[in-house]
């Protein structure tokens, strides 16, 4: 029995023993599973820390500058209750001012420095293929965009009903067409490097008045043969001999006439550098060895004023906030944009929209397979920047930085696509060119044909190669649009209203237009500059081993 109960207690010990050790087990692997979970939530709050603090790093900018945005609407619309004067905005807007200040000062190295060493860098071959691959790009996305305005301003049709109640605001100057097409092709040639840095060539017209003497003979011959008077045999000789005298008698008459004579304008002469510039650096290149030195120069020139660039960059949001903000001001009562003027803001804006954020992404997308949107995600900076500047060339700084630095493209494209992107490819001011000569065609019940809108499709691409980066130079160019059609050109001042805010759209436009070019340019070279990095790695192995 004993025995029995020690065999018992035996078995019993060892259940016990089993049960504790289970128990045991399922406490500790209870521990392990709770440990690990707490680790794993400590990871999990660390990395989500770590990735906002890295995502906040890397996008501070676009960050800033986006609160600078509303900031700035925020802002203004809560001063505009206080009706401040012209002068106190002028005031209030000063660091915006400063901040145009800033990047203006950049542009002019930055354009020269940057296209003589992209040229230099790249040889003959390479650079006629990149150029013409920029040049098809920048001819092919003007072409759509002019259609695109041309197509939209036929369909929603914003000119109907009569002018009259439409606000007319500023003055326009007068160009002719021809003269101004001369004035562009002379400014690719400046005479004087110098002057080009702060003139343009612009045709000044004047009246000359001139003498002309008219003989009469033939006129008053006829005009007496072609009467029929019935006069006496005798008075016949009479009247013969007068018309005779008459005949010889001649009159001296004062014509007057309007004459191109040479002037000049105030800005940068761009599109001058910019030629200078290109054949300047393809001539460098050329020079291998012994154009060295001045490649290296003009090398270092483009990297100080990138390092000046990161450091403008900061001041950039608080600019562009006070640049929103001053404009907003600024603005006349929103009355205006009713009506026709409001329909055709709104066909503005649906064309530049269709254009920037459909046509141009999908171009991107189908020549790079790449996704479009990160790229235009990374470009942030420099279209609100754009949208607050509405310049080009001010902005081709931050739009160097934003391709360089955050979509990683190639030094050698950026270098010669954007300066002459932000000089001649401008997309958004095509369009709207276009756009805008047939909404003043609508206005004036004046029916195009289609020879017309051809017309007006040519002019207003060459119109908009001719603008410069800066303000409103759109509204100057279309001048030669409404001449070309025979529109007239004083109706720009029905436009003038809605131009500073239609302006920053197109801006912000031209500016993805170059830069998502720089980006196709770049697909399409990879092979030229693959194969120039192979050599230039073969040559420095070379120059090591020696
Ligand atoms: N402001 C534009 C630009 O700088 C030109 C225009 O007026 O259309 O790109």
């Amino acid at each position: 029995m004993s025995e029995q109960s020690h065999v018992n207690s035996l078995f019993l010990n060892e259940d016990a023993a089993k049960r504790l050790n289970a128990e045991s087990r399922v406490q500790r692997f209870q521990q392990a599973v709770q440990k690990r979970a707490a680790r794993a939530k400590k990871r999990m709050h660390s990395i989500t820390a770590d990735s906002a603090k890295s995502f906040f790093r890397r996008n501070a900018f676009v960050l800033f500058t986006i609160a600078a945005v509303l900031l700035g609407i925020i802002l203004a619309f809560s001063l505009r209750p206080y009706q401040l004067t012209y002068r106190q905005i002028k005031y209030f807007s000063f660091p915006g001012e400063l901040l145009m200040r800033m990047l203006q000062m950049l542009v002019l190295p930055l354009i020269v420095s940057s296209l003589i060493t992209g040229m230099a860098s790249l040889d003959g071959r390479a650079s006629g293929k990149m150029g013409m691959r920029a040049v098809v790009y920048y001819m092919v996305t003007t072409i759509i965009a002019v259609f695109i305005g041309i197509l939209m301003v036929i369909i929603i049709h914003p000119g109907k009903g009569s002018k009259d109640k439409l606000h007319r605001e500023g003055r326009i100057e007068q160009v002719q067409t021809t003269d101004a097409f001369m004035d562009l092709v002379r400014n690719m040639f400046p005479p004087n490097l110098v002057e080009a840095c702060f003139k343009q060539y612009k045709t000044q017209y004047t009246t000359r008045v001139f003498t002309r003497t008219v003989l009469h003979s033939s006129n008053v011959t006829a005009g007496v043969t072609t009467t029929q008077i019935s006069v006496p045999e005798n008075f016949t000789s009479i009247l013969e001999n007068v018309t005779h005298a008459l005949g010889t008698l001649s009159e001296v008459l004062t014509f007057e006439e309007v004459i191109p004579i040479p002037g000049s304008a105030n800005g940068v002469n761009a599109l001058g550098l910019v030629v200078f510039s290109m054949c300047f650096g393809l001539v460098i290149g050329s020079m291998k060895q012994k154009g060295r030195a001045l490649r290296e120069f003009f090398n270092c020139l483009n990297e100080a004023i990138m390092r000046l660039v990161a450091i403008i960059i900061w001041y950039a949001p608080v600019g562009i906030m006070f640049l929103i903000a001053g404009k907003i001001l600024e603005m006349d009562d929103l009355a205006v944009m009713g009506g026709q003027l409001g329909m055709y803001t709104l066909t503005v804006i649906v064309g530049l929209l269709i254009h920037a954020l459909c046509i141009l992404p999908l171009l991107y997308f189908i020549v790079t397979h790449r996704n479009p949107w990160v790229f235009i995600a990374g470009l942030l900076q420099a279209l609100i920047t754009a949208l607050g500047t509405s310049s080009s060339s001010a902005t081709l700084p931050i739009t160097f930085r934003c391709l360089e630095e955050n979509n990683g493209v190639d030094r050698r494209i950026t270098r010669f696509v954007l300066p002459v992107g932000a000089t001649i490819n401008m997309d958004g001011t095509a369009l709207y060119e276009a756009l805008a000569a047939i909404f003043i065609a609508q206005v004036n019940n004046y029916e195009l044909d289609f020879g017309q809108i051809i017309t007006i499709s040519i002019t207003a691409t060459a119109a908009s190669i001719g603008a410069a980066g800066i303000p409103q130079a759109g509204l100057v160019t279309m001048v030669i649009v409404l001449t070309s059609v025979g529109l007239p050109t004083e109706d720009i001042t029905l436009i003038i209203a809605v131009d500073w805010f239609l302006d920053r759209l197109r801006t912000t436009t031209n500016v993805l237009g170059d830069s998502l070019g720089a980006g196709i340019v770049e697909h399409l070279s990879r092979h030229e500059l693959d194969a120039q990095d192979c050599e230039l790695d073969y040559f420095s192995n070379l120059s090591r081993k020696h």
